[in-house]
C-alpha cells in the first residue's frame, strides 16, 4: 500500500450552532479552549499540505459556515489547486451561501442527516428545526446544481429508520450516501449504551450489501465499518457474484477499510494532525511542524501502517490488509489502538 495523504478533513472551527449526541468534538457555539486560527494561518497551513501532496481538503467543523472567512480559505484552497470540499450540518445554507459554494469551486458538500423524520434527526441533533434546515439546504443545492453527499450516524435510537433514509436520499438526488459506524469519541462516549450491538451491526451491513448490489445511481459505502470489506467478500464468494464496486467521490473510503493515517487524517482547530476524525491522539502539530514530517514520520502513523503490529483477532485475521479493524473503535473501547476492533464478530481462520 502507498501511504500517501488522499483526503484531509479540517477542523476549520470548533464552534457549532447544535449539539449533536455522537459529535465527537464536543462543539458548542462558544469554545474558549479551542479558539478559531486566522485566515493568515490557514493560508500557512494550506501552504504547508500543498507543498507535499495534493489531497481533497474538506473544510469541517464544528459548523465551518460560522467562520466569517471560510470561502476565502476556501478560495485559497482552490487557488493552490487543492479540490476543496465542505461539510456543513445544513442549518446555515443561504442562497448566498451557495453562491459562494460555485464561486469557490468547492467540489462537494456533504450533509449529515440522522432521521428520515424530523422528530428522529432533531432528537440526534439536539434541535427542534435541524431537520427542516437540512431539508431546505437540499432544496438549495438542487437549486443551484451543487453536488451533495449526505453522511448518516446510527446508533439504537435511530436504527429502524435506515432503510427510508437511505430512499429518502435517493429521491433527494444526492451523489452518494456514506452510512457511518460511531466511534463512542467526545460526546459519542456519553452515548456508548446506545450503540448497535455487534450481531446488529452484521444485518445492518448485510442489508448494506444487497441494497449497494443493486444501487446502480446513488454511490453508498458504510464508513468506518472496515469489516464490511470482509463482509463483502464473503457474500460475493458465497453468492458466486463477483461485485463491481464502483469509485467513491471524495470519501475517505475505497481501497481498504480502514484508512486512518495511511490515506486520511485530520488537522483539528489547533494544528494537530490526527489519524482521523474520531482518534484523538495526534502524530504531531503543522504549526510547528512540516506536514510532510508529521506525515512520513511520526511514530503514531508508521504504527498503524504496520499490519502486522495489530493485536487479537486482528492481528491474526487474513482480511486485515483490506480491513484492519477501527483503530479509533479499538481506542476508545480499550486504551489501545493496536487492539481488536470490538464490533467484529469475525474469528480468523488462524484462530479456529
Ligand atoms: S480509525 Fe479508521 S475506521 Fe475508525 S473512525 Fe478512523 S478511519 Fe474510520
Ligand atoms: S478481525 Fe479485524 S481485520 Fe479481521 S475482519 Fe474483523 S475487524 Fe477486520
Amino acid at each position: 500500500m502507498n501511504f500517501e495523504p488522499k483526503w484531509i478533513a479540517w477542523e476549520t472551527t470548533r464552534r457549532c450552532n447544535l449539539k449533536c449526541v455522537h459529535c465527537r468534538s464536543s462543539s458548542e457555539l462558544d469554545v474558549v479552549a479551542h479558539p478559531d486560527f486566522s485566515l493568515q494561518e490557514a493560508k500557512q497551513i494550506i501552504d504547508k499540505i500543498t507543498s507535499y501532496a495534493k489531497p481533497v481538503l474538506v473544510l469541517s467543523g464544528g459548523e465551518p459556515l460560522l467562520r466569517e472567512d471560510i470561502f476565502d480559505i476556501a478560495q485559497y484552497g482552490t487557488d493552490q489547486g487543492l479540490r476543496m470540499c465542505l461539510a456543513t450540518n445544513g442549518t446555515l445554507v443561504t442562497d448566498e451561501v451557495c453562491l459562494k459554494i460555485k464561486k469557490t469551486n468547492i467540489r462537494m458538500v456533504s450533509l449529515s442527516l440522522d432521521g428520515a423524520t424530523a422528530a428522529t434527526h432533531d432528537d440526534f441533533r439536539n434541535q427542534k428545526g435541524a431537520f427542516t434546515g437540512t431539508m431546505h439546504a437540499i432544496e438549495l443545492f438542487q437549486k443551484y446544481d451543487i453536488p451533495f453527499l449526505v453522511n448518516s450516524s446510527f446508533t439504537v435510537r435511530n436504527r429502524h429508520e435506515i432503510p427510508d433514509i437511505y430512499r429518502l436520499v435517493k429521491e433527494k438526488g444526492a451523489t452518494a450516501w456514506y452510512m457511518f459506524m460511531i466511534v463512542p469519541t467526545g460526546r459519542g462516549e456519553e452515548i456508548m449504551e446506545e450503540l448497535i450491538p455487534v450481531d446488529v451491526y452484521d444485518e445492518i451491513l448485510e442489508w448494506h450489501y444487497q441494497t449497494e448490489k443493486n444501487e446502480d445511481a446513488l454511490l453508498m459505502r458504510p464508513t468506518c465499518a472496515p469489516h464490511y470489506y470482509r463482509i463483502v467478500r464473503q457474500k460475493a464468494q458465497e453468492e458466486g457474484e463477483t461485485f463491481t464496486r464502483r469509485n467513491l467521490q471524495f470519501s475517505t473510503g475505497g481501497s481498504k477499510g480502514c484508512l486512518a493515517g495511511q490515506l486520511i487524517c485530520l488537522i483539528d482547530v489547533d494544528g494537530e494532525v490526527l489519524p482521523c476524525s474520531y482518534f484523538p491522539k495526534s502524530a504531531g502539530n503543522i504549526k510547528t511542524e512540516s506536514f510532510q514530517h508529521i506525515w512520513e514520520d511520526a511514530p503514531l502513523f508508521k504504527e498503524l501502517r504496520d499490519f502486522k503490529n495489530y493485536k487479537g483477532s486482528c492481528g491474526c485475521c487474513e482480511y486485515v490488509n483490506v480491513c484492519g479493524g477501527c483503530r479509533a473503535r479499538a481506542y476508545a473501547m480499550t486504551g489501545d489502538y493496536l487492539a481488536e476492533e470490538p464490533f467484529c464478530s469475525y474469528t480468523p481462520k488462524k484462530m479456529r
